[in-house]
């Protein structure tokens, strides 16, 4: 397993075991504070029906607190004995009539103190500290014999927080197991969840530049993993694709460029050894070069093709007239379609602008034409057309020769094509391929239509411009006028 999945393996477990170790904290001090607070409001309520008891059983005579109750009852007994063990009975001048033990050692009031709890009106809770021992205290005023007394009646409070307490122990005793428990269970789920990145990582690593069909099987799971899965067999489709492509390349690429060397050597070593004039020689020499012509030929062509693909042959843009464009080279084709006895017909619209390279513009109908008058045995005609349609420049050069099979049309684009069969001097076999990437960098569109024996015919429209250079428009108007 490579190193870097296993870390983030342990990244996960521990964000993971971190986040839920806060959350647990979190959830203990907050149950820790409820369960005071609970606890708390027992105390106060408690001490308040302390204090109503208290008072049931007190009255103040001459001075002096009496506590009644009835003999008999034990009960009324112990509990009023528990209840004076936190005791405090002053009249209103701060002079204190009774006090217990257990209230002295929590601290003992001034005189003036006391006058102030009356004042401050009843009931009155007031919570007292000695050391660890804590106690809450409730005063209030009460009647006897038409005077006003203060009565204090405490509980001791060191219940409240041990229950709280004792709860946080034995939590924070269990919390380092619990996450020990999270720990092993993260580590065991973040595993499971990254074995199919594991899996893309081992597949990604089998790959070679000669096992370029592997593809990883997909889960089904539709989820980002199964994204990322098919992203990457598409994009081991493309790279496949362009291995294919230019392994193709580099093998169409020799054999091209073996005949015309072999016909050289053939030529020169011919020469050599038989030759004896000056004009054999010559001869010999003659053929060799048509042969460099050759060559030197595809190297340029691919040199451009090569440029233009990897988008370092810059365009030109600027308004071209594609019908002047035609026009010329209909011009210039006319002799030697003349001279293979063909027809060559034009029905040209005038001033039909695109923007883009003339330079382009001129390389793709020369090619269109050129073919198209290759193809087609004399006696036969060429029709060229040039008109707008919808926005769109349009250029159709159809002819009557011998058409295209319906099996080599998906490939006469393709470099160094050529119909089987094809006489190879005719051509290279990479003038469509600059039609093509052409036609694509001016955004335009392609259409061919073929039947063997009958003809071809390429369409091909091009977004027109719009605006028309102001020269030109003002012939096209008194074109219009007349
Ligand atoms: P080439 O230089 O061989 O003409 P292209 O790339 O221009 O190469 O054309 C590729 C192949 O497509 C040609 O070899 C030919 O077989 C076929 N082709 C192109 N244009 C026509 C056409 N007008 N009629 C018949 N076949 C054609």
């Amino acid at each position: 397993m490579p190193r870097r999945i296993k870390s983030l393996r342990f990244r996960l477990t521990i964000s993971y075991v971190l986040i839920f170790g806060l959350f647990l904290t979190a959830i203990g001090f907050t149950f820790r504070s409820r369960l005071m607070t609970i606890i708390q409001d027992r105390v106060e309520e408690a001490v308040d029906q302390d204090w109503s008891a208290a008072r049931g059983f007190l009255r103040v005579e001459r001075g002096q607190a009496i506590w009644q109750v009835d003999p008999r009852e034990m009960d009324q007994t112990i509990f009023l004995e528990r209840l004076r063990r936190f005791v405090m009975v002053a009249d209103s001048q701060g002079e204190v009539l009774e006090m217990s033990n257990g209230y002295r050692l929590q601290g003992v009031e001034s005189a003036r103190e006391i006058q102030a709890r009356f004042k401050e009106g009843s009931p009155r809770l007031v919570i007292k500290e000695q050391g660890k021992d804590r106690v809450l205290l409730r005063f209030g005023v009460f009647r006897s014999e038409g005077k006003l007394y203060l009565l204090g009646v405490g509980r001791r409070m060191t219940d409240v927080g041990g229950l709280p307490n004792a709860f946080m122990t034995d939590y924070f005793t269990a919390l380092p197991l619990l996450l020990l428990l999270t720990f092993i269970l993260g580590w065991f789920m973040a595993g499971r969840a990254l074995m199919p990145v594991n899996r893309l990582a081992e597949a990604a690593q089998r790959i070679s530049g000669s096992s370029l069909h592997l593809r990883i099987p997909q889960r089904y799971a539709n989820d980002e993993l199964d994204q990322l899965i098919v992203a990457f067999n598409k994009m081991m489709e493309r790279l496949s694709e362009n291995f294919e492509q230019i392994r193709r390349f580099s093998t169409d690429v020799s054999h091209e460029l073996r005949t015309p060397l072999t016909g050289i050597r053939g030529q020169l070593e011919v020469a050599l050894m038989t030759a004896r004039s000056e004009e054999e020689f010559r001869e010999a020499i003659v053929n060799a070069l048509e042969d460099v012509d050759r060559i030197s030929n595809i190297v340029r062509a691919l040199l451009l093709l090569a440029q233009a693909e990897t988008g370092q042959l810059a365009l030109k843009q600027q308004p071209v007239n594609v019908t002047e464009v035609v026009e010329e080279l209909v011009e210039q084709f006319r002799a030697s379609a003349k001279e293979e006895g063909l027809r060559l017909n034009s029905e040209l619209e005038p001033n039909v602008y695109i923007r883009g390279d003339r330079t382009q513009m001129d390389r793709l109908v020369t090619n269109l034409l050129a073919n198209a008058l290759k193809y087609t045995p004399r006696g036969g005609h060429v029709d060229v057309e040039v008109r707008m349609e919808g926005g769109n420049a349009v250029i159709k050069v159809a002819d009557d020769g011998k058409g295209i099979p319906r099996e080599s049309l998906p490939h006469i684009f393709d470099r160094f094509y050529r119909v089987p069969g094809e006489d190879p001097d005719k051509g290279l076999g990479l003038g469509l391929s600059f039609v093509n990437w052409i036609v694509k960098a001016h955004q335009g569109q392609m259409d061919v239509s073929s039947e063997v024996g009958r003809g071809t015919t390429f369409t091909i429209k091009l977004p027109a411009n719009m605006e028309v250079p102001e020269a030109e428009s003002s012939i096209r108007l008194a074109e219009a006028r007349q």
